[in-house]
């Protein structure tokens, strides 16, 4: 159902974009609504999705083709984490490009990166089980984070990583993201940890290396390009799903199963319209 003024119709599929901000202040009128100091989730600040029903803002509905399977089109939000990822790396033809973190954030952008036009993407993660699927997100070599330093140059022809993007979340991976980017080249910060940040600010001035981040994703343009990847079927998000599980499942075959084998899984998708157990 749809709300007074609403121009979606009724039984109209969206991709939910679940950012939420101000729209008044100098960050929103610059269209950078990712970093609105008021900003929020659905989840967050409202009631959120792990439910039959949920009400969205206009803004925050996509709406995407019927061919796209809908468990795809809730892939629609990490995969625009990592269209803006991307963009922030300032990735383009050619680019020789790092990835620290095989997740799901971490395959995608690898896979955004090649769509963007990068040369080669290097992907360092530590789980067997995940670089075995880094190939098929468009990762021409796979190594452990003990691996990477050595396999940078002969992965590049010895011209080095100029992007590498931190999708890990782990204190070490930061430093070795820096590490591994070539000099004059980008690092940029992706996931998130909480803690201090230790590097050699030496080693990074001698090198003229560049530090940016990437928050989150831009509801009006990162976001509406990943709804496209997934329609044209230029990204598969099919081997991330890892579990689909019921609504009243989701406590046991979700957070539970995450928390206790996280190697096992990458993303659950939890289907609200399946009947109670
Ligand atoms: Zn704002």
């Amino acid at each position: 159902m749809v709300g007074d003024g609403v121009k979606l119709r009724p039984g109209t599929r969206v991709a939910i974009e679940g950012n939420l901000f101000c729209g008044e202040c100098e960050w929103c009128k610059a269209g950078r609504h990712n970093i609105c100091p008021f900003s929020g989730q659905l989840g967050q600040r409202t009631d959120g999705g792990l439910a039959q029903f949920v009400a969205a803002p206009e803004y925050c509905c996509i709406p995407y083709a019927d061919e796209l399977p809908v468990e795809q089109a809730a892939l629609a939000e990490p995969l625009s984490v990592a269209v803006r990822a991307v963009r922030r790396g300032g990735i383009g033809l050619g680019s020789r490009v790092g990835v620290v973190g095989g997740g799901t954030i971490g395959l995608l952008t690898a896979q955004v990166a090649r769509i963007a036009g990068a040369d080669t993407v290097l992907l360092v993660e530590p789980h067997p089980g995940r670089r075995a699927l880094a190939s098929s997100f468009g990762a021409a070599v796979a190594v452990t984070p003990d691996e990477a330093e050595a396999a940078a140059g002969p992965a590049t022809g010895g011209h080095g990583l100029d992007v590498v993007l931190d999708c890990a979340g782990a204190r070490a991976a930061t430093p070795l993201a820096i590490r591994l980017t070539r000099r004059g080249g980008r690092t940029v910060l992706v996931a998130i940890y909480p803690g201090d940040l230790t590097f050699d600010p030496l080693d990074f001035l001698g090198s003229e290396k560049e530090l940016v981040a990437s928050m989150s994703h831009s509801y009006t343009s990162d976001y509406p390009d990943a709804v496209r990847l997934l329609e044209t079927g230029r990204v598969d998000v099919r081997p991330l799903i890892t579990d689909r599980v019921a609504l009243p499942d989701v406590v046991k075959a979700g957070f539970e199963a995450l928390v206790a084998e996280p190697q096992n899984h990458l993303k659950v998708v939890v289907d609200p319209r399946q009947p109670d157990a």
